[in-house]
């Protein structure tokens, strides 16, 4: 049975991401929670160093549900391409630098793909609900589609102008927010969640 999280309950979002930050507190906001990040709270962002989406989920979940005595909400996720065995993946935020510069991550993506044909990509989003007392829930989420080169738009973030998911055009750069929840790796993960955890 999975643990839900009461009505009106307190949730910390475990993620210093700005990005995923406004994409979750629009995914939680017809639920009757109240959020609060970990940055408001001062809580550190902790190494995340396990191999794959879920260990590094669980690790910054965990990390903030103990730090703060409340159930914490953190995501792990990332972009993947076929041609690069699933590069970055979890080394997408990383990627990027210390100065957090995604043109640089995609302009990398490019120059790694080479002459490749194969323009299969991927977005993964595994989120993990953790509680202070170590229970944990996770739900893994993915949308398929195609590397493109150039970067087009300038809504989302991260990877979203060089990514069109199947059956598209528009790169999630192009395409306004509603329109990438109606699709997206972490709307996917989302559903799953809010049907097992709230109500
Ligand atoms: P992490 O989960 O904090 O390791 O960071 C994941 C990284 O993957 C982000 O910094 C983004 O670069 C990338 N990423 C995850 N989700 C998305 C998305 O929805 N759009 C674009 N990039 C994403």
């Amino acid at each position: 049975m999975a643990r839900k999280l009461p009505p009106g309950a307190k949730l910390v979002l475990a993620s210093h991401n700005k990005g995923k930050l406004r994409e979750i507190a629009d995914l939680l906001a017809p639920r009757a929670v109240s959020v609060v990040s970990a940055g408001d709270l001062g809580l550190a962002e902790p190494m995340e160093d396990a191999p794959d989406f879920a260990g590094n989920a669980r690790i910054k979940a965990l990390l903030a549900a103990h730090a703060s005595g409340l159930p914490a909400l953190s995501d792990d996720s990332g972009f993947c391409v076929a041609a690069l065995d699933g590069a970055p993946g979890v080394l997408s935020a990383r990627w990027a630098g210390e100065a957090k510069d995604f043109s640089v991550a995609m302009a990398r993506v490019w120059r790694e793909v080479g002459g490749a044909d194969d323009r299969r990509a991927w977005f993964v989003c595994v989120l993990c609900l953790a509680w202070p007392d170590g229970h944990t829930e996770s739900f893994l989420g993915r949308v398929d589609g195609q590397l493109v080169w150039p970067p087009r738009g300038t809504h989302g973030f991260g990877y979203d102008p060089i990514f069109v998911p199947a059956g598209g055009m528009l790169t999630f750069g192009e395409i306004d927010a509603a329109a990438k929840h109606a699709i997206s790796h972490r709307a996917n993960a989302f559903a799953q969640l809010l049907a097992s955890c709230f109500g």
